[in-house]
């Protein structure tokens, strides 16, 4: 077998597309989290539009890019209904968000409103649970 020997420019586009995949990923892994959290929260929104008024403050779960996120959020239905309305925008608490592909829209004490950007945008349009 003959040795090519080692030739860096062979290897750079390699790496970069493993990269932009691996950033592909972490951008889909981090819809699926948000959607997730999404459809948690509309059994929770559900659940409490039967016995509360919609200008009490329910808990519902923070629908950041994070996993292992288990923050609660106090929003009132309205505030939540205002921010299902859109398919980008989703519930986070304070702080919660990733600038690279959102952008605050609201911002309150107990929670925050962010709107998807680009991709992030695409990805939870599609993952929409009422659409
Ligand atoms: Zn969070």
């Amino acid at each position: 077998m003959r040795n090519h020997g080692f030739n860096p420019s062979c290897l750079a586009p390699v790496s970069y597309r493993s990269m932009e995949r691996e950033r592909e990923d972490r951008r889909e892994r981090y819809a699926r989290n948000e959607a997730l959290f999404r459809e948690v929260n509309e059994r929770i929104k559900q659940l409490a539009e039967q016995w509360t008024a919609t200008d009490e403050l329910i808990e519902f779960t923070c629908e950041c890019a994070n996993r292992d996120c288990a923050e609660r959020v106090r929003a009132s239905l309205d505030d939540y209904e205002f921010v299902r309305v859109e398919p980008t925008r989703f519930l986070v608490a304070p702080g919660h968000l990733d600038l690279e592909v959102e952008d605050v829209i609201a911002e309150r004490e107990t929670f925050w409103i962010v709107d998807k950007r680009g991709d992030a945008a695409e990805a939870a349009t599609e993952l929409d649970p009422r659409s």
